[in-house]
């Protein structure tokens, strides 16, 4: 890296990917042995995920938002139906729900967590209701145990939008459980670079049923009957048949390669991100009017985001700028699905019920938070922060 001019002040980045010369070489094995797509890079960080999350099956994907698809479509989510979930996420979590034909139904969530509201769910359950599909946003688990309990009495699935949440764990029965056992029905995860571990691009589909494992595997490849993987090694001629509507959703063996060793990786980069947290909240814990994230009691976050309310009377766009003229970049909170211009013509539940979910999205902006994040700009962020609240 050059030096920046001298009196100019190094920018400090939202976030930046913790990758390093080990999976720079991991990528030469796929190109040096040819096999590029869906081969043994791929089978094996589908294993080592599962092992690290305790899930019976893992299945490679190209994203999350495929896989959130490919998890609606294995629950039977089609036309007609409702899928109670959040506008307050990344509007692929809505996006997945309309991909089915289906509806999502939006309800609000809880300030301090910024995770779906349990207890504005039941509210929203209709007849026509097939899922709930909860989102661990920014990385912090939502409460499981109260949404399987609502789901298993009204009959539905539930599937985890876990995109953040990789490393993240759930006290469940006195032990603590990482996200993605699953704990509701599947759980998808994201690679994308702003996500903790990254591949460039690509998603994993966690499951205890081995029939939607199965589905899964057929619809990321076309629907193809017989995997490559089977396929190249069969020492008679084998004819593929295509079962099924499939999709190309596949995961690349590069970017399997590179996956495996950032989950090598991972407890490091949690280490350090947890780190990081603490030392904000000892940073900014006296700024007057500050919300700060907490993790409840039954809850351990991989702090994908470090998102904070922002005292009543600073205004959030100011105090943005203020910290760009800074050089620090940050971000504001989560957007609302239900304000975007691709859902202005869907139908939601009343606008006042999401009233938290836009105080979330005006009120709150993300802070600097990585691995590689020195201690010195962390102070730099809090001085900026607590000068442009004053
Ligand atoms: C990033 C994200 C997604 C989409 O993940 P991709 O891998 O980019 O498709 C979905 N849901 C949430 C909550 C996310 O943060």
């Amino acid at each position: 890296m050059t030096a920046p001019p001298s009196g100019v002040v190094t920018r400090i980045p939202i976030t930046a990917p913790l990758i390093g010369d080990q999976e720079i070489a991991a990528v030469a094995v796929p190109l040096r042995s040819g096999w590029l797509t869906q081969g043994p890079e791929v089978a094996a960080f589908e294993r080592e995920f599962a092992e690290y999350v305790g899930a019976p099956h893992a299945c490679a994907v190209s994203n999350c938002t495929t896989a959130l698809h490919l998890a609606l479509l294995a629950l039977g989510v089609g036309p007609g139906d409702e899928v109670v979930t959040v506008s307050h996420s990344f509007i692929a979590t809505a996006n997945a729900v309309r991909y089915c034909g289906a509806t999502p139904v939006f309800v609000d969530i809880d300030p301090a967590t910024f995770n779906i509201a349990v207890a504005a769910i039941e509210p929203a359950i209709t007849t026509r209701t097939r899922a709930i599909l909860c989102v661990h946003q920014l990385g912090m688990p939502c409460d499981m145990t109260a949404i399987v309990a609502i789901a298993r009495r009204y009959g539905l699935w539930v599937v985890e939008d876990a995109a953040c949440a990789i490393g993240s764990e759930l006290l469940v029965d006195g032990a603590w459980e990482r996200v993605g056992r699953p704990h509701g029905d599947i759980a998808c995860f994201s690679f994308h670079p702003r996500k903790v571990i990254t591949t460039g691009d690509g998603g994993m589909i966690t499951t205890a049923r081995a029939e939607w494992d199965a589905h899964f595997r057929l619809w990321r490849q076309h629907g193809m009957s017989v995997p490559d993987t089977i396929r190249h090694g069969a020492s008679e001629v084998v004819f593929e048949t295509y079962e099924t509507l499939g999709y190309n959703y596949r995961l690349t063996d590069l970017q399997a390669a590179v996956g495996r060793v950032q989950l090598q990786r991972l407890p490091e980069i949690l280490e350090k991100r947890r780190a990081a947290a603490a030392r904000y909240g000892a940073l900014l814990g006296d700024v007057s009017g500050l919300r700060l994230p907490r993790e409840p009691a039954w809850a351990r976050t991989n702090w994908q985001s470090y998102c904070v309310g922002l005292p009543d009377a600073s205004d959030q766009r100011s105090v943005m700028q203020a910290l760009l003229n800074q050089g620090i970049a940050s971000k504001r909170g989560v957007m609302c699905t239900h304000r975007s211009p691709a859902y202005l013509t869907m139908v939601w539940r009343s606008r006042d019920d999401l009233r938290e979910s836009e105080r979330a999205e005006d009120r709150s902006i993300m802070l600097p938070l990585y691995p590689t994040l020195k201690e010195e700009d962390q102070q730099r962020v809090a001085a900026a922060l607590r000068g442009a609240c004053a």
